[in-house]
């Protein structure tokens, strides 16, 4: 398939969220990608979801239905045992065709650089899928630079940072993505003079477009439309960096 105009919103989630107070449903992420010509969106659990597993189930149903139009992404609560953990994780890409899994530095409250960190990147590389991890609000855990001990430890394992330092931190983010060649930006939140910097630090292939929400998707698309890029820089940016980050299969 030609992938140079395929818009991929590489972070939206689905169902209830008791850490940040909010609820999206499927049908809010359909209408949303319908309205803001999104082709493709990776959805992914709250971190505040009571219970994680039912709303990988009803990703998979989603993507059953949507077929390369939806892509999951597992988020689990590190603070338990590895095996259950793990075996969640692997039910999630091995039956249900997940792609990635979310570390989130505030939701799960988890340090990056911590033992349970250490669990999600040891889990990632033995299941052979990239991590997206929370950086921004949530300071020290969301510190990009919190997540540079485990890069150390696991070059193979490609890292997202979701929201990109959010902004007061991009500097950090970028500094971050220059030193390891592992680690790529999906820039929600950020300001239009963030995204540019980010793109002109470490190319458009390094920065892939996220929502977050179903609501911010035409803010972020302004975002980026703002910046004027070249139609391969927009087309990297809007679709082709997350088609090959997370080897989607369209
Ligand atoms: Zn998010």
């Amino acid at each position: 398939m030609n992938t140079d105009r395929i818009i991929v919103d590489a972070h939206t989630h689905i169902g209830p969220c008791r850490v940040f107070d909010l609820n999206d449903s499927e049908q809010d992420i359909l209408t949303s990608m319908d309205s803001n010509q999104i082709d493709v969106s990776l959805v992914q659990p709250y971190p505040g979801a009571p219970s994680s597993s039912d709303v990988h189930d009803s990703i998979a149903r989603m993507s059953q239905k949507n077929p390369r139009r939806i892509f999951g992404i597992a988020s689990i609560n590190p603070h338990q045992d590895h095996d259950i953990y793990f075996s969640e994780l692997s039910r999630c890409v091995k039956n249900l065709g997940f792609v990635a899994v979310k570390l989130h530095t505030i939701g799960h409250a988890i340090n990056p650089a911590g033992a349970d960190g250490t669990m999600i990147f040891e889990s990632a590389q033995q299941l052979e899928i990239p991590i997206m991890i929370h950086t921004g609000p949530g300071i020290p855990f969301a510190a990009p630079s919190s997540i540079a001990p485990q890069l150390e430890k696991f070059p193979n394992v490609p890292v997202v940072l979701a929201h990109a330092g959010h902004g007061i931190f991009s500097g950090e983010a970028i500094a971050l993505a220059n030193i390891y060649s592992q680690v790529f930006l999906e820039p929600s939140w950020c300001t239009f003079y963030n995204v540019g910097a980010m793109i002109d630090a470490l190319g458009a292939h390094r920065v892939m477009f996220g929502s977050d929400l179903p609501a911010n998707v035409p803010v972020m698309k302004e975002t980026i439309r703002a910046l004027d890029l070249n139609q391969n820089e927009e087309s990297m940016v809007m679709g082709r960096s997350a088609i090959n980050f997370f080897k989607l299969d369209l």
